[in-house]
């Protein structure tokens, strides 16, 4: 579990983000919550935020670390507007801790929701983020909406399983999408936050940052906590902005199950993870 997982509790997550500030890596938090069915889960989420966030701040792990959010966690299949209180309140206690919140993107039947809510916390909370996915077909319009001053964007390739209609299938149109998205947000206003693994998609992330004269504060590569971890250290040692993505919480199973999903050459060490635990 520790590979991928920074453990079930507050406690765990600080320690290792401790740790992964000190190799000078940027972090952004990620509570693994359960399906967010009823309001007092909603509830419980938006107060696990809030407690870590005042934990960050005390500990003066800001700005380093960031969270990341997910609207479905802070209750947005029940209600959306509460969903948006839950989501201002953590952007909240974000800003009074010196740091900033990334909402997730999920499948696509939240994305109109999500953006709504992402342009409404933003007037207030403009630091805010979101995250697009190259394999919506609508992404590039997205991006072309978000590419302005002081809009943190995530661009990921999706994790979701999309139909047809709403988002390319193959490998290789997804790649494609996935370029055509950074050459919009790179030459863009805003900050792009380049969320893959992928060696082919850095290395054209790193062109397209020197083609549009961004400098390395003006851009960063995100990856998941214990994927590449060399590659992670590559990037930050050559003076790029890295950031991991750290899960922590109760319902770390799920998540191994998908990045399990994503690349079966994992199963050893999730083998491994699962029967230890
Ligand atoms: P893949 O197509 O999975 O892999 C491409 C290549 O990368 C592989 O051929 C291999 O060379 C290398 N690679 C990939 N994984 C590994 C590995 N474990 N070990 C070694 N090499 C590897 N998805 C969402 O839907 N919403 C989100 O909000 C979201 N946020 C994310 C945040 C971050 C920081 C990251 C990194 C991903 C996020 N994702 C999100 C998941 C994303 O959409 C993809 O599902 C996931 O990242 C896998 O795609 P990939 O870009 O790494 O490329």
């Amino acid at each position: 579990m520790q590979r991928f997982v920074a453990g079930r509790g507050a406690d765990e997550v600080l320690r290792v983000s401790r740790d992964l500030a000190d190799d000078g890596l940027a972090v952004s938090l990620d509570h693994l919550g359960g399906d967010t069915r009823t309001i007092e889960q909603a509830v419980a989420t938006r107060d696990e935020y809030l407690a870590v966030l005042g934990r960050l701040r005390d500990l003066a792990l800001t700005p380093a670390v960031e969270v990341s959010v997910k609207l479905s966690a802070l209750g947005q299949r029940i209600d959306e507007k509460l969903a948006y209180e839950h989501a201002r309140a953590v952007c909240a206690a974000a800003v009074e801790a010196g740091t900033t919140v990334t909402l997730d993107a999920e499948d696509h039947s939240t994305t109109d929701a999500t953006l709504e809510t992402l342009l409404e916390l933003r007037k207030d909370f403009p630091s805010t983020g979101a995250a697009l996915q190259a394999h919506l077909r609508r992404t590039e319009g997205d991006c072309r909406e978000l590419a302005t001053a002081g809009s943190r964007v995530r661009l990921c390739k999706g994790a979701y399983t999309e139909p047809e209609s709403v988002a390319f299938q193959s490998p290789l149109d997804v790649d494609k999408s996935f370029v055509r998205c950074l050459n919009i947000l790179m030459s863009g206003e805003g900050y792009p936050m380049v969320a893959t693994h992928d060696p082919r998609l850095i290395a054209i992330a790193e062109d397209r940052a020197r083609w549009f004269d961004r400098s390395t504060g003006e851009y960063e590569f995100q990856l998941l906590y214990g994927v590449r971890p060399e590659e992670q250290a590559r990037l930050a040692a050559s003076g790029h902005t890295v950031r991991v993505y750290l899960p922590y919480g109760e319902q770390w199973y799920g998540y191994l199950m998908r990045r399990l999903a994503e690349r079966p050459a994992n199963l050893g060490v999730l083998a491994r993870a699962v029967t230890s635990t």
